[in-house]
């Protein structure tokens, strides 16, 4: 008898951070590799992945509700094979395929590169009659798919094993066309900041040889690519041999057609004299620093666990804008971590008044289980109505500030990379070396050109601008 064929068309669907964003291209990668053919929508595929996001309570909530839709796809097609993959997957394990029976197979962000061979090993076990349900037996352990272990419950698949070296070296990422791409270049942390599940469900930092992440610079700009964001979770720590982050920076800003380079996201501590050296020396390097203060209070900052005092990120945010003096620099904020006091607080709006960030990204402690701060005394947890309430109050600081940095921005002429069509008919959205969103007229087939455009207006967080000459250049010139 003829074996059933294999699946052979799959979707990824991606939630969470631009880390994340960038796995979905590699596990796409993976798959075509291994005989896949990629997919717009879920309708279309016999593989469907879901690659989630554990930082947020939130976010977990959603994708539960977005699998439990996508089981609608196994009644119609009961062959359809359902797999949460990423940092949800690596923090619920087995437990999410038993409260999602409908779902196959949980892969975490070491396992991608066995995909192939996971859902090979699911096809093995035979397809589930409709209708039917996981088998509850206690899990067993399967023969390892590459590089990892598989467990098998019933006919669920867990591949969790966090591993010290799957750098995904040598594989390549499938990217859509365009004018930018995101290198990762580092994976998991060292870090242990008291909040933070990432740790934890991505391992230990590794990082990808200087060799080939240059040979990959390479490759995109020969087809067409003229800007690369350099990725990891403390990009900067980032040391591969004798190669520092700077020095990486450096020669990835000095490859032919690369005409601007960024990262993210760096950790305080490791932005140096010798990377801002970089930064300002190099004309490819743009003006534009993501600086995470967390929080604008020591005490805070010590039970995060952030390694830094308030005065040492000062003296890192004069450091930068000494060598760079137009650079913009954004940041991420929590606010009402467990224990915070209102005058803690404060000392956070305070921080946001002294360095005057051109944009922040806010957030509320969200406890995320497993993480130290959730075994802090219970006493310590902000209510939510006063979490809020400062949250919303930062917010207003943050946009304030940013209202009037960008206000002041208005008249000036920048260059802008343009990104893609904007949202009104015949208009273009790009963005400048300094991160800044600009709107203007323009036509369809110009996107991942570069223009100059003059900054007529503002919302506050975004420009409105008009272009200064028909100069654009094509991407990668
Ligand atoms: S540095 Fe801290 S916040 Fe950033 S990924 Fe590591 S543990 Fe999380």
């Amino acid at each position: 008898m003829s074996p059933i064929a294999a699946p052979r068309r799959a979707y990824v669907e991606t939630y969470g951070c631009q880390m994340n964003i960038s796995d979905g291209e590699l596990m796409e990668g993976i798959l075509e590799e291994g005989g896949y053919t990629i997919v717009g929508a879920p309708e279309d595929a016999d593989v469907v992945l879901v690659n989630t996001c554990a930082v947020r309570e939130h976010a977990e909530t959603r994708v539960l509700g977005r699998v439990a839709q996508l089981n609608g796809l196994k009644r119609e097609r009961p062959d359809v094979i359902i797999g949460v993959t990423g940092c949800m997957a690596q923090r619920m394990g087995e437990t999410l395929l038993e409260r999602a029976p409908y779902v196959d197979m949980v892969v975490g962000p070491d396992g991608y590169r066995g995909l192939p061979d996971a859902l090979a090993r699911l096809e093995e076990g035979g397809r589930r009659a409709p209708g039917a349900v996981a088998r509850r037996a206690p899990g067993t352990v399967a023969r390892p798919v590459t590089g990892s272990v598989a467990r098998r419950r019933g006919r669920q698949l867990a591949v969790l094993d966090l591993s010290l070296g799957e750098n995904y070296q040598g594989l390549e990422q499938r990217r859509a066309d365009g004018p930018s791409a995101w290198v990762p270049i580092q994976r998991g942390c060292d870090h242990r900041c008291t909040f933070c599940i990432v740790p934890y469900v991505r391992g230990p930092e590794k990082n990808r040889s200087a060799k080939d992440v240059l040979a990959e610079v390479r490759s995109l700009a020969a087809g067409g690519v003229s800007e690369v964001t350099l990725l990891g979770q403390t990009v900067n720590s980032y040391v591969w041999e004798d190669v520092s982050f700077p020095d990486l920076v450096r020669d990835v800003a000095r490859v032919d057609g690369i005409r601007r380079v960024r990262f993210t996201s760096p950790h305080p501590n490791d932005v140096s004299e010798r990377l801002v050296e970089v930064m300002a020396e190099e004309p490819a390097v743009c003006e534009h620093l993501h600086l995470p203060a967390q929080s604008g209070n020591d005490r805070t900052l010590r039970r995060m666990l952030r390694r830094y005092t308030v005065e040492a990120l000062l003296r890192k945010v004069e450091l930068v804008r000494a060598a760079i003096p137009d650079i913009a620099l954004s940041t991420d904020i929590i606010v009402a971590f467990p224990g915070e006091t209102d005058e803690e607080f404060r000392d956070t709006l305070d921080l946001m008044r002294t360095v005057r960030f051109d944009e922040a990204y806010t957030y509320k402690y969200s406890a995320r289980e497993g993480t130290p701060a959730t075994r802090l005394p219970e006493r310590d947890f902000v209510e939510p109505r006063v979490a809020q309430a400062r949250l919303e109050e930062l917010i207003e600081v943050s946009r304030a500030i940013q209202g009037e940095i960008n206000a002041s921005e208005v008249g000036r002429t920048e260059e802008v990379l343009i990104e893609k069509v904007a949202r009104d008919p015949g208009q273009l959205l790009g963005r400048t070396r300094r991160n800044k969103v600009v709107v203007f007229d323009g036509r369809a087939e110009r996107v991942g050109a570069y223009a100059r455009v003059v900054l007529e207006r503002t919302t506050g967080a975004t420009f409105a601008g008009v272009e200064a000459a028909l100069t654009a250049v094509a991407a990668g010139s």
